[in-house]
C-alpha cells in the first residue's frame, strides 16, 4: 500500500483555508475515489509526493510541461528574467520575440495578445469577434471546455441543440442564453443552429482536438465544414489551442489538420509550466483591441517577463531538429502499447492520439463526441487510476482528461510503464 500519510495530513490542514483543500476542483481526485497527493518535486518525467513517493508523471501540470519538470533550459531563463526584474508592466523586447515565435507556428496568427490563462484567452477572443460582428450569440460543442467563465460554462442537456444550461451555479440565465450547443463531430447541428439563429450568431468556438473529455479527434471534414459555415454565415472561427498548441503538432491542430480559424487561443504549452496564454490571428480582426480599437482587454501581468521567458526557453526546445518527432513516436508506442495490453487481457478500451497527448476509455464503443466518451466505464477507469499510482504511475484522476507526453518520458520510462499496465489490465479485467 502506498504510504500517504504526508499527504492526508496537508490535505486536511489544507482544507480547513482552501475550499475543498484544492485551488483547481479536479486536483482533488474525487471521481477515482481518493484523496489527493501533495506534490513536492518535479524532475524530467517524474514527480515525487511530500511521502517521498516517486512517479512517472502523465499529467505535466495538465499540459504546459512537453519538455519535463524543470528542464534546466526553463529554469535557467526564468531564473535570469527573475533576476532582471520579476514585473514592470511595461513593454520589454522578450514579447515580441515570443509573439514572433507564435505567429512562425500558428499559421493562423498575424497578430498576438498575451494573457495569464486559457480561461481569459477564449474570454477575450469572444468579445473580439462580438464586437466585430455586431452579434451576441455564440456556439459551443458539448464536452467541449474552453475555461471558467460565465458564458463558456455550458453544456448541453441530453439533446444537441439545446440552449445554454449552465453547468456552474452563479451563472446568470441571460449569459447561458447567449450560448448555443452543438454536437462535436456533428457539422449538422451547428448548420441547423444558424438556420434558427440567422446572422445572431458571433462565433463559433471549439477544440480542434476535443481534450476535455478525453482526447476526441475531429471526423475528417469536420473543421472544414465549421470553416465553410462560419464564412457563408460571417461568424468567426475560433480554434480553442489552449490544449492543442504545440502539443498535437508543433504548429497546433490549424497545422496538423490545414484548417485555418480567424482566431486561436494558446495557452499551457505556451507558458512552459508559468502562468501565460495568448489569442491571436487575423491582423484586421486582432487591430480591434484597445488601444487601437474599442475592444477593452487587459492585465496586470499579462506578458509577465518569467512566464514569457519560460514560453521562449520551451518554444526553442521542441524547434530543436528531432525532438517533436520523437516526442510523438514515444506517445504513440506508449498509446499502442497500452491499446495491445488491453486487448491481450480482454479489457475493452478505445486509445484516441493526436500528437502528444491520448486517452484511454474503458469502452467497446469508438469514442467520437461527448455521448460516447460518456458511455465509458468510469469505476473501472478509477480501479484502473488507484493501481497504476501505487504502482508508480501517476495519471489524470478522471477518465475524461487527456494523458500528456513529455519529451524528457526516456524509453526506460515507456517501459516501466507498459510493465504496470500489463499487471494492472490483468487485475481489473
Ligand atoms: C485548460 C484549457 C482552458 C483553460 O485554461 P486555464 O489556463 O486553465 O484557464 C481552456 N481551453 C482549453 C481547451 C483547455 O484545455
Amino acid at each position: 500500500m502506498l504510504e500517504t500519510c504526508k499527504s492526508d495530513q496537508a490535505y486536511r490542514r489544507a482544507c480547513q483555508v482552501i475550499p475543498g483543500g484544492v485551488d483547481s476542483p479536479v486536483r482533488a481526485a474525487r471521481a477515482v475515489g481518493r484523496t489527493p497527493l501533495f506534490l513536492a518535486h518535479g524532475e524530467g518525467a517524474h514527480v515525487q509526493d511530500v511521502d517521498g513517493n516517486r512517479y512517472v508523471d502523465y499529467v505535466g501540470s495538465w499540459g504546459p510541461l512537453i519538455c519535463g519538470h524543470a528542464h534546466p533550459e526553463v529554469v535557467e531563463a526564468v531564473c535570469r528574467a527573475a533576476q532582471a526584474g520579476c514585473s514592470f508592466g511595461a513593454p520589454t523586447e522578450a514579447e515580441t520575440e515570443l509573439a514572433l515565435e507564435v505567429r512562425k507556428a500558428c499559421d493562423a496568427v498575424e497578430m498576438v495578445r498575451f494573457v495569464n490563462s486559457g480561461t481569459e484567452a477564449t474570454m477575450s477572443a469572444l468579445r473580439l469577434a462580438r464586437a466585430a460582428t455586431g452579434r451576441d450569440y455564440i456556439v459551443k460543442f458539448e464536452g467541449c471546455y474552453h475555461g471558467h467563465s460565465d458564458g463558456l460554462l455550458v453544456k448541453a442537456g441530453s439533446g444537441a441543440l439545446t440552449n445554454g444550461v449552465p453547468s456552474s451555479a452563479g451563472v446568470p440565465a441571460d449569459v447561458a442564453e447567449k450560448t448555443l450547443v452543438a454536437r462535436y463531430n456533428d457539422s449538422q447541428s451547428v448548420a441547423d443552429l444558424f438556420d434558427r439563429y440567422h446572422e445572431k450568431i458571433a462565433a463559433v468556438i471549439v477544440e480542434p482536438v476535443a481534450g476535455n473529455m478525453g482526447v476526441v479527434p475531429p471526423d475528417p471534414g469536420f473543421l472544414l465544414d465549421l470553416r465553410a459555415l462560419t464564412l457563408s454565415e460571417g461568424a468567426v472561427l475560433i480554434f480553442d489551442e489552449v490544449m492543442t498548441g504545440f502539443r498535437v503538432d508543433r504548429g497546433g491542430a490549424v497545422r496538423y489538420y490545414g484548417v485555418l480559424p480567424d482566431l486561436v487561443c494558446l495557452g499551457k504549452v505556451i507558458g512552459g509550466g508559468l502562468p501565460l496564454a495568448a489569442f491571436g490571428g487575423r491582423a484586421e480582426l486582432m487591430r480591434g483591441l484597445a488601444p487601437e480599437g474599442p475592444v477593452y482587454q487587459a492585465g496586470t501581468l499579462s506578458g509577465n517577463p518569467l512566464a514569457v521567458a519560460a514560453g521562449l526557453a520551451t518554444l526553442r526546445l521542441l524547434q530543436k531538429p528531432g525532438v517533436f518527432e520523437r516526442l510523438v513516436d514515444a506517445t504513440e508506442t506508449l498509446a499502442a502499447g497500452i491499446e495491445g495490453i488491453a486487448g491481450r487481457a480482454g479489457v475493452p478500451v478505445q486509445v484516441n492520439r493526436v500528437g502528444a497527448m491520448f486517452s484511454v476509455f474503458f469502452s467497446d464503443e469508438p469514442v467520437t463526441d461527448y455521448e460516447s466518451a460518456c458511455a465509458s466505464d468510469s469505476q473501472r477507469y478509477a480501479r484502473y487510476y488507484r493501481a497504476m499510482l501505487e504502482a508508480g504511475v501517476y495519471l489524470a484522476p478522471s477518465q475524461y482528461e487527456a494523458a500528456f507526453m513529455s519529451t524528457a518520458h526516456t524509453d526506460h520510462d515507456i517501459a516501466f510503464t507498459l510493465e504496470q499496465v500489463e499487471r494492472v489490465m490483468d487485475e481489473i479485467k
